[in-house]
């Protein structure tokens, strides 16, 4: 590093001016409004501030982006994808059709970890068409519940079977994952479709949902199929612990996403 001798020799020497013009005028600092010192480096004059405003900001800005960049990690562990991560109660359209199961939803969350939820391990069973917003709010459930610490595993179910099936992945293997998914305080299981057809994907599936129900353990579920039909695919076992563990909710309303397509269209 240069001292600053050094600096102000070559100042001088490039300095194209003879001669040092009047001192400026003396700038404020925009925070405290300490006035910024003035200094002759060679023939030119800079200013710099007295007070450590500038510093103070800086360290509060970096420790706001470390926050964030936390939050977003812990999101995305949560396996809370990008979509998923927008996703909270203030976001949900309300209308008639899904302004109970909004409700409901949001005192789940509120009402976490109540004793007697955990110890009945409790869920819910969200059901409905699609882009009636069932994920919306299995995820809004699952971000308040990580904003306040919460272990939460949000899976889509389709992808976890098929990871699953292949050894899950390259840094966790089938029973790591299985270990996560046992360890997680609530686990939400997005869009548990109706074709299960093999039966390594009914038997995953009822060790995952009978896992939680033995260690009362609460789960959320989102499908978009009928509980009559979702029985026959799961069948009675699986479907029976599910029904036992969690309070089926209804979401209705308009399709979100044919409306919003529409809404482009009409632009
Ligand atoms: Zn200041």
């Amino acid at each position: 590093m240069q001292s600053i001798g050094e600096i102000q020799g070559m100042i001088s020497t490039f300095s194209s001016s003879p001669e040092p013009g009047p001192e400026p005028k003396q700038r404020l600092c925009p925070q405290c409004g300490l006035p910024y010192r003035s200094l002759l480096l060679g023939k030119q004059w800079f200013s710099s501030p007295a007070c450590d405003c500038r510093d103070r900001i800086e360290r509060v800005q970096l420790a706001q982006e470390w926050k964030e960049e936390e939050r977003d990690h812990r999101l995305r562990e949560a396996g809370l994808g990008a979509r998923w991560r927008q996703c909270s109660f203030q976001q949900f359209e309300q209308n008639e059709g899904n302004h109970l199961a909004l409700e409901r939803c949001r005192a789940y969350a509120q009402q976490w970890p109540q004793q007697a939820r955990l110890r009945e391990g409790s869920g819910l069973l969200l059901s409905g068409s699609t882009g009636v917003g069932k994920s919306h709010l299995a995820a809004a459930v699952a971000l308040a519940l990580l904003e306040r610490g919460a272990k939460v595993l949000f899976r889509n179910t389709s992808a976890f079977l098929c990871r699953l099936k292949d050894g899950y992945a390259e840094d966790r293997s089938e029973r790591q994952e299985m270990e996560c998914l046992e360890a997680a305080e609530l686990l939400v299981l997005d869009d548990l479709g109706v074709e299960r057809d093999s039966p390594w994907e009914r038997e995953t599936l009822y060790r995952v949902v009978n896992g939680r129900y033995e260690q009362l353990k609460p789960i959320i579920v989102t499908t978009n199929a009928d509980l009559n039909l979702l029985e026959k695919s799961l069948g009675p076992r699986t479907f029976g612990r599910l029904l036992e563990m969690c309070l089926p909710l209804q979401v209705g309303g308009e399709d979100h996403r044919r409306k919003s397509s529409r809404q482009r269209k009409d632009r």
